[in-house]
């Protein structure tokens, strides 16, 4: 089906953002593998192509586009190389990019957001603890008054970005009696002392992205680093999440979307017993199954989209977009993998890459369960 939520404009920025793919990622994937992340050059090499500051006014350094759907587009190319470059960008450019041009001060913004647009300055979320992630409300790092200062203590984990990044926004409660309203958001930068990141964590899958443990003891960070309002970090987390699911919406069905496509096409040149696998009717029947699975999800998440186009979106339209996106491009990718037979369960082979990467698809960014919980809620139960 022939999708209407983008126009020329955004197709051509797709052919800009393909080339950048092509010619900047795809060749040195199997470096950024290795590494466990695609490194400085490539964040400034996004700078430089003003790929990371669409969204962020022109007058600190960005292109000022008040249109969501261009970073949707750079995040569909990114997904179809690899879930983990969607994902590491997406943190910085579409995740935490709302927090600092809505909440920050105008000093805050000249200080921060040029070197953000350039790719000197990467950024990261911390929210969840190595206590928990799903009760965001719960979380035990501390932050205390002290003089001009405030005093941190606490820890993260699983953060995209987190060996990477010069500033990570992080999460930490200011009021202990005032529950989710005592949560409040500092921007803590590299070089502070009692920072320290963890090892990178090696995961089932994602090689490409760094993803980290950080820790705080008393981290001095100066009230100038306060983001918005003390005491209200969770309402400002709880409506910055609907941009980061319906970005991980999209990303889970270009993601599926390409894999499928590549199945496709091997299905057809692969043979069984004298004819192309593809051909016998059980794959058939299974491939029009994933394809209808992925176009009706498709329509459902374009309509999401332009709601977001008209600030719009509801917080539950974009739960239901994440948690059925995920559960779908899980199905894809392990029926690929199927496909695939044997080489489906190589490394060597994208498929397989693929299958393990999109796993923490149900799990990230608020869980499936996390998702139908609050899809739930609305339903009066
Ligand atoms: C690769 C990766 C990257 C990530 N990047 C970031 C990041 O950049 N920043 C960040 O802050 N976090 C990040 N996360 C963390 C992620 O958001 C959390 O893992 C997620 O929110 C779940 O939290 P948890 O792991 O603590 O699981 P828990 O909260 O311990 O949940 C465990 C299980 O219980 C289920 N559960 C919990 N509560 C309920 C309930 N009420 N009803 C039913 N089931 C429930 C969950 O769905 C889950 O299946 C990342 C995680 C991964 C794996």
């Amino acid at each position: 089906m022939k999708r209407t939520v983008f126009d020329q404009d955004h197709e051509a920025f797709r052919g800009t953002c393909r080339a950048f793919v092509d010619r900047y990622l795809r060749p040195n994937q199997e470096k950024h593998i290795a590494n466990h992340e695609f490194g400085r050059e490539m964040w400034l090499e996004m700078g430089r192509h003003d790929l990371l500051g669409l969204n962020i006014p022109e007058a600190y350094g960005g292109s000022g586009i008040d249109d969501p759907r261009f970073c949707l587009v750079f995040a569909e190319e990114l997904s179809k190389l690899a879930f983990a470059y969607s994902a590491c960008v997406g943190i910085h450019a579409d995740c935490v990019a709302p927090y600092l041009v809505d909440l920050c001060t105008e000093e805050q913004k000249q200080r921060w957001l040029p070197r953000f647009c350039t790719g000197e300055l990467v950024t990261a979320i911390g929210m969840t603890e190595p206590s928990g992630g799903s009760d965001l409300a719960a979380l035990r790092t501390t932050a205390v008054r002290d003089g001009d200062d405030w005093v941190l203590n606490g820890s993260k984990t699983f953060i995209t970005n987190g060996c990477s990044a010069d500033l990570v926004v992080v999460a930490a409660r200011t009021s202990p009696e005032k529950k989710s309203h005592g949560i409040t958001l500092f921007a803590v930068e590299a070089g502070m002392p009692g920072f320290e990141r963890g090892r990178k964590l090696d995961k089932v899958g994602q090689a490409e992205a760094d993803t980290s443990e950080l820790f705080f003891s008393d981290v001095r960070v100066p009230a100038g680093n306060v983001i918005g309002e003390v005491d209200s970090g969770f309402v400002y987390m709880m409506q910055r999440l609907v941009t980061e699911r319906i970005g991980a919406a999209v990303q889970n069905l270009a993601h599926a979307r390409q894999i499928l496509d590549e199945t496709l096409e091997y299905v057809k040149e692969r043979r069984a017993f004298g004819q192309p696998v593809g051909s016998f009717q059980a794959n058939k029947f299974r491939l029009a199954e994933l394809v209808t699975s992925c176009e009706v999800a498709q329509a459902f998440v374009d309509a999401c989209v332009l709601e977001q186009v008209a600030h719009t979106l509801s917080p539950v339209d974009a739960a239901k977009a994440k948690w059925w996106t995920a559960q779908v491009q899980n199905e894809v990718l392990d029926a690929c993998v199927q496909l695939y037979g044997g080489y489906g369960y190589m490394t060597e082979y994208r498929v397989a890459r693929a299958w393990q990467d999109a796993r923490v698809a149900k799990i990230w960014a608020g869980s499936n369960e996390i998702m139908k919980e609050l899809i739930g809620r609305d339903l009066g139960l």
